[in-house]
């Protein structure tokens, strides 16, 4: 069997027969990847915590004709236990995983942009960014994934016709704010400071986001979960854990 190597942040994790687990990986040269780890439910197993969901690990996986199989693991960052000692870190950090897959909906096909988008989120989130908590590292993260699968957001000029903003009408299904000519009914209406909030999420404008009301951060939580359940077809069910 042809032998590979990748480094991947653990997303998700099920059993397989006795002691066997399926290993859901977002790879960075091979996109997801679904691979087999043999024995890893055993007390004795030799894979010790490293493939547990958030762990960064540098693998060698051998293809097999459905589903690969793990030969090697080594840990490159182990943010599950960082992650993990936090409730809002982990909750926001389980949001992300699961956003990861559902982006990525194809197998092998590689993604290394979201890759590098969610290792950077979770090394913030562990780190803890100056002047925000977990739920905007995770808001950030969440605008910028969607604009990497193609559906970046407009905060700026109107969505429709592109006329210069600030804009004070929201509509997810339109991709963003809109001008009082193009709003559209059912449009929300966020107040000035959050629709500037999420611009500066969307653009990693860290200063901004520190300097930022607790009001125009919970609103701003809105819009992103709105933003989001628009362009997955179904919600995330890790979202009804996140305080917002
Ligand atoms: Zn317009």
């Amino acid at each position: 069997m042809p032998l590979y190597r990748d480094e991947a942040v653990v997303l998700r994790t099920h059993k397989l027969g006795e002691a066997d687990r399926i290993i859901t990986l977002l790879t960075r040269q091979h996109g997801l990847v679904r691979a087999v780890a043999r024995g890893v439910r055993r007390t004795s197993s030799r894979w010790g915590a490293r493939l547990e969901p958030f762990t960064h690990v540098d693998l060698q996986l051998a293809e097999g004709r459905s589903l690969d199989t793990i030969t090697q693991a080594e840990t490159v960052t182990p943010f599950a236990q960082k992650v993990g000692e936090d409730y809002d870190r982990y909750t926001a950090g389980t949001v992300m995983l699961e956003t990861a897959e559902r982006l990525v909906a194809e197998e092998k096909e590689p993604a290394v942009q979201q890759f590098l988008l969610l290792a950077g989120a979770l090394r913030a989130l562990v780190a803890g960014r100056e002047g925000s908590d977990p739920a905007q590292v995770l808001d950030s993260y969440l605008l910028r994934a969607l604009s990497v699968a193609g559906y970046a957001p407009c905060f700026d000029g109107c969505a429709r016709c592109g006329l210069e903003g600030p804009h004070r009408w929201f509509n997810p299904g339109m991709g963003g704010v809109l001008c009082a000519t193009c709003r559209v009914p059912g449009s929300s209406s966020p107040a000035a400071e959050t629709v500037t909030l999420l611009s500066a999420l969307l653009t990693g404008d860290w200063a901004t986001v520190a300097a930022s009301e607790p009001r125009a951060r919970r609103e701003a939580s809105g819009v992103v979960g709105a933003y989001l359940a628009w362009h997955l077809e179904r919600g995330l069910r890790s979202m009804a854990y996140v305080e917002r």
